[in-house]
């Protein structure tokens, strides 16, 4: 694997250990992610209690979960429900799924044993970042959430 290789989509066979912060809830996804977003929406400003989370959207069945998580369900703007999963003990948040994705989970990066090779790729909700968060440079920014569905 070269280690100049900067689209994840291309590195095959590649497994993302993770785990909260007591170390309850651990998991394993088999990538590579169909996507890796940063979102500034307002839920998830007060879910991370700083300027957004990033997360790496998977296929829910790439992913393995083991340890007690609590759950925190709203409606987005366009009608769909978000469920928030974070560890039960320690709070940790550990994914995030929507309704108009379904059989997709978002795992949060920060929880990443070794994220080594995922970059973020698009920023969305862009129009609710707070002027103390920065953006990276180069990234494609959305205003709100494109209308965008992963394929297959
Ligand atoms: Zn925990
Ligand atoms: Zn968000």
């Amino acid at each position: 694997m070269s280690s100049g290789q900067r689209n994840h989509r291309f590195t095959w066979g590649m497994r993302d250990h993770g785990k909260c912060l007591c170390c309850e809830v651990t998991y394993v996804a088999v990538g590579p992610p169909v996507v890796v977003a940063q979102c500034h929406c307002e839920e998830c400003r007060r879910l991370s209690g700083t300027g957004h989370t990033v997360g790496a959207m998977f296929s829910s069945d790439a992913v393995s979960l083991s340890g007690k998580l609590s759950q925190f369900s709203y409606l987005s703007d366009n009608g769909s429900q978000v469920t928030k999963a974070f560890c039960a003990n320690c709070g940790s948040p550990i994914y995030g799924k929507n309704t108009r994705i379904p059989d997709h989970l978002t795992l949060s990066l920060g929880t990443m044993d070794d994220a080594e090779g995922l970059d973020i790729e698009v920023v969305i909700f862009e129009r609710d970042k707070q002027h103390w968060d920065q953006l990276g440079k180069d990234v494609i920014s959305f205003a709100t959430q494109p209308d965008w569905k992963p394929e297959g």
